[in-house]
């Protein structure tokens, strides 16, 4: 079997150009125009890639975005207080804090410093809270992006084994709530989980969110599975060059699954589009308006 690979840039595109859509219906309906601002601190280039990235494309989409760039050294009580003004802004109606932020500041603090009606991240304790119990949030955007991955190849996930390996706050334990949301069986495996690659076999779905470049071998996968890989690894070859792959030795189990994720160019683009869509929600519920079908 050779799999299917899902387009993540394609599906990415498609979500935009609905989003875009939906934005202008706002502004010729309502007079709205959603706002987002992204505050990066310090000079990750990782961090500032990924941000240009959303800068872009929170433009083409029409919504405004507003930067706020502070330095490595900024402190957390500047930090604090500039998450106050950006909560108190009726432009601004999503707020993300790009992480990691430097050892001087207590990410939490400022995590849950941000306004729960403006985290389009969906990190903050109460919209965790509110994804766990089953309540109506902004969900972050990387499960997101994996679960409407998933239902693009198998529209229903309704009783479907799955496995989800990784447990972080970001992604693993977010998506163990989404997946449970779609009526999927649930297992969550992590870096203590014994003879992962036996928990793997027997599931439909597979989520790979491990941060280890190609862990995931074919002989993991059952044969006609879906795979869903976030990993994002840069690897550095002999001769000096670098690639980036995913969590999932993709040549190995392109030849089980039924559907793959491809890294780069699935989850990845998947992930921005979402906190477009994010955005969209988050202004239209400040402004009493019911969210936008997409
Ligand atoms: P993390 O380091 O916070 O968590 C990794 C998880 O993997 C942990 O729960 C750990 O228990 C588990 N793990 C580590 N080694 C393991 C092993 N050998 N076997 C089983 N489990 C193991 O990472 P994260 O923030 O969840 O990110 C995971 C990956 O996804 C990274 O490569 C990251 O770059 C990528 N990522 C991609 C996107 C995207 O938009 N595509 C977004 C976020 C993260």
């Amino acid at each position: 079997m050779t799999a299917t690979i899902s387009d993540g840039r394609a599906l990415a595109a498609d979500l935009r150009a609905r989003a875009a859509a939906a934005v202008r219906r706002l502004g010729e309906t309502h007079r709205l125009v959603p706002g987002i601002a992204v505050v990066l601190v310090g000079h990750d280039p990782a961090s500032e890639v990924y941000v240009r990235s959303k800068t872009r494309q929170v433009v083409e989409s029409g919504m405004r975005s507003f930067d706020h760039r502070l330095p490595e050294t900024a402190t957390e009580a500047e930090l604090l207080d500039l998450v106050a003004r950006l909560n108190a802004d009726p432009a601004v109606h999503g707020i993300l804090v790009q992480l990691p932020l430097p050892a001087q500041v207590d990410t939490a603090k400022v995590i849950a410093a941000v306004d729960p009606a403006k985290d389009v991240d969906g990190f903050h304790p109460l919209n965790v809270g509110r994804l766990a119990i089953g309540l109506p949030v902004l969900v972050p955007c990387t499960p997101l992006a994996c679960v409407m991955l998933a239902k693009t190849v198998r529209p229903s996930l309704e009783g479907l084994d799955a496995v989800v390996i990784g447990r972080s706050n970001i992604v693993g334990r977010p998506l163990v709530h989404l997946l449970v949301a779609e009526s999927a069986t649930v297992t969550v495996a992590h870096s203590k989980t014994r003879d992962l690659p036996a928990l793997c076999r027997d599931k439909d779905l597979l989520f790979a969110a491990i941060g280890r470049p190609e862990l995931v071998k074919g002989d993991w996968i059952k044969p006609g599975a879906t795979v869903i890989d976030v990993g994002i690894n840069r690897i550095v070859e002999p001769d000096g060059s670098a690639r980036i792959v995913g969590d999932v030795d993709f040549a190995q189990a392109r030849a089980v699954a039924g559907a793959i994720t491809p890294v780069p160019g699935g989850v990845g683009p998947m992930t921005i589009a979402c906190l477009l869509v994010n955005t969209l929600r988050a202004a239209c519920a400040a402004n009493g308006l019911p969210a936008p079908a997409l």
